[in-house]
């Protein structure tokens, strides 16, 4: 990392007015999150850094301190009132959740840690459940997180099957034709991003899922970035499973989903053994729940689930159609006083983008980028974002990103414009 000197003094600067938007009272949205109101080096906190986790409403803080407050119990099989109560609202939360991705059952529900427990967990069982055997392959592209990569490896080392790599192009986007003919009868499941966190990139699944099913491979599509931004039907995207986390949707980290298609999850083995997945146990076997409690082994986030399903309520109440329309302008204002900045190179300029913009300042480093951006109050993301590979792609060691979300407002766009600006200037 280089010097961070000369020092930067924040100095207040214009402001230019907000272009016109789409409707969308977002002074009254900020109101529901509490934190927006903190400062941060004695400036107002603008926070850029949602694809890596967002903010929580009061809706989900309430989620939580009703639960602790008014009647927390350990979950199934309780048969006094706060466990029943407890009970019910985790699996209420279980149902807002197969509403939310457009489910067919809540059967269908698993409750992870988050995505890449998810990812993890189709890997894991993959081989027995779903076959995948010595010389079978698993496609991925290179624009995965680690989260979608690495349990694919891990299978294929342990299988003895191959991965396949989909490359992507100059703006970060899939090579379908590309894909397509790494596609072959050996494909067993071919596992994508929705969303790319590095670059912003929103892939074309249901062109994906068509590519796939007629090489017979099953898809799994990782979430994480989409579902904060997108409206989510699996049943219109035709996938196989989906994976999120709660911490990126305005909820509780240490809590997601992985949905799978009940036919699915019924062939699958279990993960993990112990309490809350079994059916019946003797001393020499046994037998387990079907799903989703068997891949639910232990004392769950009863907690986390309940205000995940309070964190989906808030946004499909706001919409998710208006959520986006308000990322998208907030993404084109972005990118438009981005590229004013000399020596400014965006990384990832799909058409159809969410709103991450990953960027380089030539001749700054990115981390130098963002430790100045925060003495302004400024939260961003330098690094390799978990997705070294679009990094070598490329052909830089990291980025800097500045993601949005729902409360996001053209006047932080111009505080992160502005401030870049007078980073460019400081480092000539
Ligand atoms: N996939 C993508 C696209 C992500 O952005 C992330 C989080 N950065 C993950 C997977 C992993 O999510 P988690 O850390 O919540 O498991």
């Amino acid at each position: 990392m280089t010097s961070l000197s000369p020092a930067v003094s924040p100095s207040p600067s214009p402001r230019p007015q907000a272009g016109p938007a789409p409707s969308w009272d977002v002074e009254r949205v900020r109101e529901d999150f509490p934190i927006l109101a903190r400062q941060v080096h004695g400036r107002p906190l603008v926070y850029l850094d949602n694809a890596a986790s967002t903010q929580k409403p009061r809706a989900v803080i309430d989620a939580i301190t009703g639960c602790y407050e008014g009647y927390y119990a350990n979950v199934e099989r309780g048969v006094h009132t706060l466990s029943q109560l407890s009970t019910t609202a985790r699996e209420q939360a279980r149902e807002t959740v197969r509403r939310f991705l457009g489910a067919a059952s809540a059967d269908e529900i698993v409750f992870v840690r988050g995505t890449t427990e998810a990812i993890n967990l189709v890997a894991l069982v993959a081989a027995s459940g779903l076959g995948v055997n010595p010389g079978d392959e698993i496609l991925v592209s290179t624009l995965e997180h680690h989260s979608n990569l690495v349990p694919w490896q891990r299978l294929c080392e342990a299988r003895g099957a191959h991965l396949r790599v989909a490359p992507i192009d100059d703006r970060g986007e899939i090579v379908l034709e590309d894909l397509e003919a790494l596609l072959s009868d050996r494909t067993r499941l071919v596992a994508v991003a929705h969303v790319s966190n590095a670059l912003g990139t929103i892939n074309p699944i249901r062109r994906i899922v068509d590519l796939a099913h007629r090489h017979g491979a099953l898809v799994l599509v990782d979430g994480a970035q989409a579902v904060p931004h997108l409206a989510v039907d699996v049943r219109a995207l035709g996938c196989d499973f989906y994976a999120f986390s709660g911490h990126k949707v305005y909820g509780p980290s240490g809590i997601g989903a992985l949905w799978g298609r009940a036919e699915l999850l019924a062939e699958m083995p279990p993960w993990q053994g112990g309490g809350g997945m079994i059916e019946r146990v003797t001393l020499e076997r046994s037998t387990y729940a079907p799903p989703p409690h068997r891949f639910e082994a232990g004392t769950p986030f009863i907690e986390g689930a309940i205000a995940l399903g309070a964190a989906l309520d808030y946004v499909s109440a706001l919409g998710l159609e208006s959520i986006a329309a308000w990322e998208a302008e907030l993404l084109r204002r972005a990118t438009e006083r981005l590229l004013e900045i000399p020596g400014l190179r965006l990384i990832g300029t799909a058409s159809h983008k969410a709103a991450v913009l990953s960027f380089t300042l030539e001749g700054i480093h990115p981390h130098d980028i963002g430790t100045i951006l925060d003495r302004e109050g400024i939260a961003v993301r330098a690094g390799h974002h978990c997705a070294q590979p679009v990094m070598e792609r490329f052909r830089v060691p990291a980025t800097t990103r500045a993601s949005f979300g729902l409360y996001n407002t053209p006047e932080e766009v111009d505080a992160l414009a502005d401030a870049l600006g007078r980073v460019r200037e400081l480092f000539g």
